[in-house]
Protein backbone atom coordinates (compact mmCIF):
# COMPACT_ATOMS: atom_id res chain seq x y z
CA UNK A 1 0.00 0.00 0.00
CA UNK A 2 1.51 3.50 -0.75
CA UNK A 3 1.95 5.53 1.86
CA UNK A 4 0.63 9.51 1.92
CA UNK A 5 1.41 12.26 3.27
CA UNK A 6 -0.82 13.64 5.77
CA UNK A 7 -1.73 16.65 3.57
CA UNK A 8 -2.59 13.76 1.03
CA UNK A 9 -4.42 12.06 3.35
CA UNK A 10 -6.59 14.99 4.21
CA UNK A 11 -7.65 15.04 0.16
CA UNK A 12 -8.00 11.63 -0.09
CA UNK A 13 -10.72 11.58 2.78
CA UNK A 14 -12.52 14.17 0.79
CA UNK A 15 -13.10 12.16 -2.30
CA UNK A 16 -16.34 10.55 -2.42
CA UNK A 17 -16.42 7.00 -2.36
CA UNK A 18 -16.97 5.33 -5.35
CA UNK A 19 -15.94 8.21 -7.73
CA UNK A 20 -14.75 8.60 -11.10
CA UNK A 21 -11.38 10.54 -9.99
CA UNK A 22 -8.89 12.43 -12.25
CA UNK A 23 -6.33 13.71 -10.07
CA UNK A 24 -4.73 16.73 -12.37
CA UNK A 25 -1.18 17.73 -12.08
CA UNK A 26 -0.37 13.85 -10.33
CA UNK A 27 3.11 13.70 -10.09
CA UNK A 28 4.16 10.24 -8.90
CA UNK A 29 0.21 9.53 -8.63
CA UNK A 30 0.61 8.56 -5.25
CA UNK A 31 -3.11 10.34 -4.68
CA UNK A 32 -5.20 8.43 -7.11
CA UNK A 33 -2.98 5.13 -6.50
CA UNK A 34 -3.79 5.16 -2.67
CA UNK A 35 -7.60 5.61 -3.58
CA UNK A 36 -7.70 2.61 -5.54
CA UNK A 37 -5.63 0.60 -3.14
CA UNK A 38 -7.95 1.92 -0.33
CA UNK A 39 -11.28 1.28 -2.54
CA UNK A 40 -12.45 4.85 -2.21
CA UNK A 41 -12.30 4.97 -5.89
CA UNK A 42 -12.75 1.63 -8.92
CA UNK A 43 -10.49 3.65 -11.33
CA UNK A 44 -8.58 7.15 -12.01
CA UNK A 45 -7.18 9.32 -14.51
CA UNK A 46 -3.62 10.54 -13.28
CA UNK A 47 -2.88 13.91 -15.65
CA UNK A 48 0.40 15.55 -16.02
CA UNK A 49 1.63 18.56 -18.10
CA UNK A 50 5.48 17.61 -17.66
CA UNK A 51 7.43 14.42 -19.08
CA UNK A 52 9.34 13.46 -15.71
CA UNK A 53 6.55 13.56 -13.27
CA UNK A 54 4.07 11.47 -15.96
CA UNK A 55 7.07 8.44 -16.38
CA UNK A 56 7.42 8.51 -12.76
CA UNK A 57 3.60 8.31 -12.49
CA UNK A 58 3.81 5.55 -15.14
CA UNK A 59 6.33 3.61 -12.73
CA UNK A 60 4.12 3.90 -9.63
CA UNK A 61 1.53 2.61 -11.38
CA UNK A 62 3.47 -0.26 -12.81
CA UNK A 63 4.46 -0.92 -9.55
CA UNK A 64 1.62 -1.33 -7.47
CA UNK A 65 -0.31 -3.52 -10.45
CA UNK A 66 -3.19 -0.66 -11.00
CA UNK A 67 -2.19 -0.31 -15.02
CA UNK A 68 -5.75 -1.69 -15.42
CA UNK A 69 -7.27 0.93 -13.08
CA UNK A 70 -5.29 3.98 -13.38
CA UNK A 71 -4.71 5.78 -16.45
CA UNK A 72 -1.90 8.51 -16.98
CA UNK A 73 -2.10 10.65 -19.32
CA UNK A 74 0.12 13.86 -20.53
CA UNK A 75 -1.45 16.87 -21.59
CA UNK A 76 -2.01 20.34 -19.91
CA UNK A 77 -4.78 20.60 -16.72
CA UNK A 78 -7.99 19.23 -18.04
CA UNK A 79 -7.38 18.93 -21.99
CA UNK A 80 -6.71 14.83 -21.01
CA UNK A 81 -10.30 14.11 -19.84
CA UNK A 82 -13.30 14.06 -22.24
CA UNK A 83 -16.69 15.92 -21.20
CA UNK A 84 -18.67 13.32 -18.83
CA UNK A 85 -15.67 11.14 -18.13
CA UNK A 86 -15.14 11.76 -14.10
CA UNK A 87 -17.40 13.21 -11.57
CA UNK A 88 -14.42 14.05 -9.09
CA UNK A 89 -11.32 16.30 -10.03
CA UNK A 90 -8.34 16.94 -7.44
CA UNK A 91 -5.86 19.42 -8.30
CA UNK A 92 -3.15 19.51 -5.52
CA UNK A 93 -0.04 21.06 -4.90
CA UNK A 94 -0.08 24.25 -7.31
CA UNK A 95 -0.87 28.15 -6.64
CA UNK A 96 -4.02 28.94 -6.58
CA UNK A 97 -3.84 31.26 -9.64
CA UNK A 98 -2.56 28.05 -11.69
CA UNK A 99 -5.38 26.20 -10.45
CA UNK A 100 -8.11 28.85 -11.52
CA UNK A 101 -6.30 28.58 -14.92
CA UNK A 102 -6.59 24.94 -15.28
CA UNK A 103 -10.17 25.14 -14.21
CA UNK A 104 -10.92 28.02 -16.28
CA UNK A 105 -9.34 26.94 -19.30
CA UNK A 106 -11.14 23.33 -19.13
CA UNK A 107 -14.62 24.29 -17.82
CA UNK A 108 -16.04 22.35 -20.86
CA UNK A 109 -14.36 19.11 -19.39
CA UNK A 110 -16.28 19.69 -15.95
CA UNK A 111 -19.52 18.28 -17.79
CA UNK A 112 -20.76 15.60 -15.18
CA UNK A 113 -18.38 16.44 -12.80
CA UNK A 114 -20.04 17.15 -8.98
CA UNK A 115 -16.76 17.73 -6.49
CA UNK A 116 -13.97 19.28 -6.73
CA UNK A 117 -11.18 19.12 -4.45
CA UNK A 118 -8.29 21.56 -4.51
CA UNK A 119 -5.66 22.12 -2.50
CA UNK A 120 -3.49 25.41 -3.60
CA UNK A 121 -0.41 26.21 -2.06
CA UNK A 122 -0.91 29.88 -2.00
CA UNK A 123 -3.68 31.72 -3.11
CA UNK A 124 -6.74 30.56 -1.65
CA UNK A 125 -8.64 33.29 -2.02
CA UNK A 126 -8.35 33.14 -6.43
CA UNK A 127 -9.72 29.91 -5.93
CA UNK A 128 -12.48 30.69 -4.04
CA UNK A 129 -13.10 33.46 -5.89
CA UNK A 130 -13.28 31.43 -9.04
CA UNK A 131 -15.54 28.84 -7.80
CA UNK A 132 -17.98 31.41 -6.46
CA UNK A 133 -18.31 33.33 -9.88
CA UNK A 134 -18.60 29.87 -11.97
CA UNK A 135 -21.67 28.03 -10.20
CA UNK A 136 -19.70 26.46 -7.26
CA UNK A 137 -20.75 25.56 -3.72
CA UNK A 138 -17.43 25.96 -1.13
CA UNK A 139 -18.82 23.26 0.85
CA UNK A 140 -15.72 22.89 2.92
CA UNK A 141 -12.46 24.18 4.24
CA UNK A 142 -9.82 22.38 5.95
CA UNK A 143 -6.16 23.76 7.33
CA UNK A 144 -3.46 21.57 8.43
CA UNK A 145 0.27 22.05 9.04
CA UNK A 146 3.09 19.45 7.69
CA UNK A 147 6.53 19.53 7.57
CA UNK A 148 6.52 23.68 8.77
CA UNK A 149 3.98 24.06 6.18
CA UNK A 150 0.54 25.55 6.40
CA UNK A 151 -2.24 23.74 3.74
CA UNK A 152 -6.06 24.91 3.21
CA UNK A 153 -8.16 21.91 1.05
CA UNK A 154 -11.15 23.39 -0.39
CA UNK A 155 -13.83 21.12 -1.23
CA UNK A 156 -16.72 22.48 -3.79
CA UNK A 157 -19.93 21.05 -5.24
CA UNK A 158 -21.59 22.55 -8.39
CA UNK A 159 -24.71 23.92 -7.80
CA UNK A 160 -28.06 22.89 -9.40
CA UNK A 161 -29.68 25.78 -11.51
CA UNK A 162 -32.61 26.62 -8.78
CA UNK A 163 -29.35 27.07 -6.07
CA UNK A 164 -28.74 30.56 -4.93
CA UNK A 165 -25.47 30.58 -5.49
CA UNK A 166 -22.42 31.46 -2.37
CA UNK A 167 -23.94 34.74 -1.87
CA UNK A 168 -24.66 34.50 1.39
CA UNK A 169 -21.42 32.25 2.77
CA UNK A 170 -20.11 35.38 1.16
CA UNK A 171 -22.22 38.05 2.72
CA UNK A 172 -21.22 40.83 5.07
CA UNK A 173 -21.46 38.89 8.53
CA UNK A 174 -20.27 39.65 12.06
CA UNK A 175 -18.13 36.96 13.58
CA UNK A 176 -17.35 37.05 17.37
CA UNK A 177 -18.57 40.63 17.14
CA UNK A 178 -16.61 42.06 14.14
CA UNK A 179 -17.93 43.07 11.02
CA UNK A 180 -15.94 41.02 8.38
CA UNK A 181 -16.64 41.55 4.61
CA UNK A 182 -17.24 39.58 1.81
CA UNK A 183 -13.52 40.13 0.44
CA UNK A 184 -12.42 39.10 3.96
CA UNK A 185 -14.53 35.87 3.73
CA UNK A 186 -12.60 35.08 0.51
CA UNK A 187 -9.30 35.75 1.94
CA UNK A 188 -9.56 34.24 5.16
CA UNK A 189 -12.39 31.81 4.16
CA UNK A 190 -15.53 31.69 5.24
CA UNK A 191 -15.30 28.59 7.29
CA UNK A 192 -12.36 28.87 9.06
CA UNK A 193 -12.82 31.85 10.48
CA UNK A 194 -15.99 30.51 11.99
CA UNK A 195 -13.91 28.38 14.84
CA UNK A 196 -10.37 29.09 13.32
CA UNK A 197 -7.72 26.18 14.60
CA UNK A 198 -4.46 27.35 15.81
CA UNK A 199 -2.99 26.54 12.67
CA UNK A 200 -4.90 29.05 10.91
CA UNK A 201 -3.61 31.72 13.51
CA UNK A 202 -0.26 30.61 12.93
CA UNK A 203 -0.83 31.09 8.61
CA UNK A 204 -2.47 34.67 9.52
CA UNK A 205 0.76 35.42 12.20
CA UNK A 206 3.15 34.70 8.37
CA UNK A 207 1.20 36.52 6.60
CA UNK A 208 1.78 39.69 8.63
CA UNK A 209 5.41 38.92 8.96
CA UNK A 210 5.28 38.82 5.25
CA UNK A 211 3.71 41.79 4.77
CA UNK A 212 5.67 43.56 7.84
CA UNK A 213 8.88 42.34 5.06
CA UNK A 214 7.25 43.88 2.30
CA UNK A 215 6.43 47.28 4.13
CA UNK A 216 10.19 47.28 5.20
CA UNK A 217 11.69 47.01 1.49
CA UNK A 218 8.90 49.96 0.75
CA UNK A 219 10.52 51.76 3.18
CA UNK A 220 13.91 51.50 1.36
CA UNK A 221 12.07 52.29 -2.07
CA UNK A 222 12.07 55.80 -3.63
CA UNK A 223 10.06 54.98 -6.58
CA UNK A 224 6.92 54.36 -7.79
CA UNK A 225 4.10 55.25 -5.60
CA UNK A 226 4.93 54.09 -2.48
CA UNK A 227 3.07 56.33 -0.50
CA UNK A 228 0.19 54.98 -1.56
CA UNK A 229 1.41 51.63 -1.48
CA UNK A 230 2.53 51.78 2.11
CA UNK A 231 -1.03 53.17 2.77
CA UNK A 232 -2.68 50.05 0.97
CA UNK A 233 -0.21 47.90 3.35
CA UNK A 234 -1.08 49.50 6.64
CA UNK A 235 -4.43 49.03 6.19
CA UNK A 236 -4.66 45.75 5.69
CA UNK A 237 -2.29 45.08 7.88
CA UNK A 238 -4.44 46.41 10.74
CA UNK A 239 -7.11 44.81 9.36
CA UNK A 240 -5.84 41.08 9.48
CA UNK A 241 -4.31 42.40 13.23
CA UNK A 242 -7.59 42.85 14.04
CA UNK A 243 -9.42 39.89 12.42
CA UNK A 244 -6.73 38.45 14.57
CA UNK A 245 -7.05 40.10 17.62
CA UNK A 246 -10.97 39.72 17.44
CA UNK A 247 -10.92 35.94 16.44
CA UNK A 248 -8.33 35.67 19.37
CA UNK A 249 -10.40 36.83 22.29
CA UNK A 250 -12.82 34.25 21.65
CA UNK A 251 -10.95 31.39 22.09
CA UNK A 252 -11.32 29.92 25.53
N1 LIG B 1 -0.64 16.84 -6.89
C1 LIG B 1 0.60 16.35 -6.29
C2 LIG B 1 0.63 16.68 -4.83
O1 LIG B 1 -0.19 17.47 -4.40
O2 LIG B 1 1.49 16.16 -4.12
C3 LIG B 1 1.81 16.93 -7.00
C4 LIG B 1 2.02 18.39 -6.79
S1 LIG B 1 3.39 18.96 -7.74
C5 LIG B 1 4.05 20.16 -6.69
C6 LIG B 1 2.60 19.87 -9.02
C7 LIG B 1 2.48 19.04 -10.27
O3 LIG B 1 1.57 19.68 -11.14
C8 LIG B 1 3.79 18.90 -11.01
O4 LIG B 1 4.07 17.55 -11.21
C9 LIG B 1 3.55 19.64 -12.33
O5 LIG B 1 4.20 19.04 -13.41
C10 LIG B 1 2.04 19.54 -12.45
N2 LIG B 1 1.39 20.59 -13.25
C11 LIG B 1 1.67 21.92 -13.23
N3 LIG B 1 0.87 22.57 -14.09
C12 LIG B 1 0.07 21.63 -14.67
C13 LIG B 1 -0.94 21.69 -15.65
N4 LIG B 1 -1.30 22.83 -16.23
N5 LIG B 1 -1.54 20.53 -16.00
C14 LIG B 1 -1.18 19.35 -15.44
N6 LIG B 1 -0.21 19.26 -14.51
C15 LIG B 1 0.41 20.38 -14.13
Amino acid sequence: MVKLSQRLLEIAKKVPQGAKLADIGSDHALLPTYLVQQGTVPSAVAGEVNRGPAEAAQRQVRDANLSGRIEVRLGDGLSVLQPGEVDAVTIAGMGGALIASILDAGEDKLAGVSTLILQPNVGEDIVRWWLRSHGWHLAGETILEEDGKIYEILTAVRMKPEDEGDAALYADRIVHGLTLSGDKLLQMGPYLVQDPPAVWFAKWEYELDKLAMIRRQLDRSVTGNVEEKRAALETEISRIKEVLECLRKDKP
